[in-house]
Parts: structure tokens; C-alpha cells; sequence
């Protein structure tokens, strides 16, 4: 992998999830600062810029597909990014965000937003996402170059997926196989 900058350009989103795969992330510690030699993170929820630029070497996204933003901004990374990568389970499989799947999109909603509040229950419905009637992983929408499982996956596991990548070599699957640990 490589960039006309000579470093690596990396762009990150969370879809639906907790965040916890980019706490995992940052879990790297001193690592960063070497990886900061090497990758220009150019869009994040840990950088400023808010505008994707039009061509990324390296995307990566957090959680699952729950609604139609989710769907907009996996559409939009797969489009500006050479190499996708799915960070974590909710993003590989699912996770919990999919456990609402065995039950009907109406139902879920009546459950959260009515039965379970005692306190001025009322369904949102303006200024917020579009709920699709099912989760998908990131590849169900878009497809995906790189897996790295794990509830969180580990910061070793996300620095040898990296240090991979920007050497060029694609990181071997078996590395970073581990699920809902
Ligand atoms: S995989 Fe786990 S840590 Fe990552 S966003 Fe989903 S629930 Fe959070």
C-alpha cells in the first residue's frame, strides 16, 4: 500500500456500534506514535477534518448497518477508499446491534420507545436516522478487502493488520481470527 505522500492515508468511522473498536485502537499506545511516521489519518472521529477526502488508501469502519446513514457512509468509504477494512464484530457479523433481527423493525421500536419508559413515552422521528428493517454486517452492503474480528478486536491485532498493509503484504487472516472474546 502506498500514497503519493509517502504516507499512508487512513480514514475511520463507527456505524452503529459502542466505539469500543476505536478505543481499541487507540489501546495501541506508544505504538501510535511510531504509526504516526507512516499513516495520515485524514478523517475520524479522532482528527478534526469532517469531509472524506476523494481518495483514501485505507478505510476503516466500526459496527454494523442499522440505518440508512450507516448505509450512506459505508457507501461513501467504499467509494473513496482503496482498501476496506471491517473493525470488529459488529462490523464483520453483526453483533449485537443484530440481535434485534429475529424481531419485527415495529416491534423493536414499540418496545424501546414505548413498553420499557415510564417517563413521556414517544417514538422519535425527527432529526434522527432511518432504522432499516434488518442489521447487515458492512460486506451484506458493500464489499470488504480486510476482516479483523473481535468484541473488541485487540490493539495487537489492529497494529498487525496495519504495519501489514502499509508494508505492502496482506495480513494473514489467521492472525486476527478471534470472536465476541
Ligand atoms: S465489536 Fe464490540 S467493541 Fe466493537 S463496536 Fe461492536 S460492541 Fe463495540
Amino acid at each position: 500500500m502506498s500514497s503519493s505522500s509517502q504516507k499512508v492515508t487512513v480514514a475511520t468511522t463507527w456505524l452503529d456500534g459502542c466505539s469500543g473498536c476505536h478505543m481499541s485502537f487507540l489501546d495501541m499506545d506508544e505504538r501510535l506514535v511510531d504509526l504516526a511516521e507512516q499513516i495520515d489519518i485524514v478523517y475520524s472521529p479522532f482528527v478534526d477534518a469532517k469531509e472524506l477526502p476523494p481518495q483514501v488508501d485505507l478505510g476503516i469502519l466500526e459496527g454494523s448497518i442499522s440505518n440508512d446513514e450507516d448505509l450512506h457512509k459505508a457507501r461513501e468509504f467504499r467509494a473513496h477508499c482503496k482498501v476496506l477494512l471491517s473493525l470488529g464484530d459488529c462490523a464483520v457479523n453483526g453483533n449485537v446491534p443484530a440481535m434485534r433481527n429475529p424481531f419485527k423493525l415495529d416491534d423493536v421500536i414499540e418496545r424501546s420507545y414505548r413498553e420499557n419508559v415510564d417517563l413521556n413515552p414517544q417514538i422519535p422521528t425527527e432529526g434522527v436516522p432511518q432504522l432499516l428493517s434488518t442489521v447487515r454486517p458492512v460486506h451484506g452492503v458493500v464489499s470488504v478487502d480486510i476482516f479483523v474480528p473481535g468484541c473488541p478486536p485487540q490493539a495487537d491485532a489492529i497494529h498487525y493488520v496495519l504495519t501489514e498493509l502499509i508494508a505492502g503484504r496482506t495480513p494473514d487472516p489467521s492472525q486476527v481470527t478471534r470472536f465476541g472474546a
